[in-house]
């Protein structure tokens, strides 16, 4: 469940040798390679997902546990005052390495990253026409 040519695939599975802050039988996570900030981690599966929409439940809780178990360490360690979990699908969403990775952003006041929106407008009738849309599938 490697994908040839994939380069986290690669580092994951050691073929790339990378300075690995942990790792079990299911992930590695490693050092981002162009921090946003002090502490940027990426979690990476060693299987290879491309993106969210593809990853199966047991590995997708995993992924989640070992996030608060560096959350917490990071927190500590760096006395971070915030952190960002951020994950991004698709070249729309930002995504730039296509395999699955989470980013733990340890955040610092008066730090330069910028994770933003332009906040929208909700009503009950845009969320009732949402809601009819997407449950379905769910
Ligand atoms: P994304 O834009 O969510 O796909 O994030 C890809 C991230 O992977 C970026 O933050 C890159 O800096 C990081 N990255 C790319 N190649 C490497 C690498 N060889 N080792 C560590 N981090 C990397
Ligand atoms: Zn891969």
């Amino acid at each position: 469940m490697k994908k040839e040519d994939c380069i986290f695939c690669k580092i994951a599975n050691g073929e790339i040798p990378a300075n690995a802050l942990y790792e079990d039988e299911v992930v590695k996570v490693i050092f981002d390679l162009s921090p946003a900030s002090r502490g940027h981690v990426l979690i990476l599966p060693k299987n290879h997902f491309d993106n969210v929409y593809s990853l199966d439940s047991q590995t997708a809780a995993h992924i989640f546990q070992v996030a608060v178990k560096i959350a917490n360490g990071l927190k500590t360690a760096l006395n971070c005052e915030g952190l960002n979990i951020v994950q991004n699908n698709g070249e729309a969403a930002g995504q730039t390495v296509m395999h699955f990775h989470m980013h733990l952003i340890p955040r610092y006041k008066q730090d330069t990253v910028n994770i933003t929106w332009v906040p929208g407008e909700n009503s009950e009738q845009k969320i009732e026409e949402l809601k009819a849309k997407i449950i379905p599938y769910l």
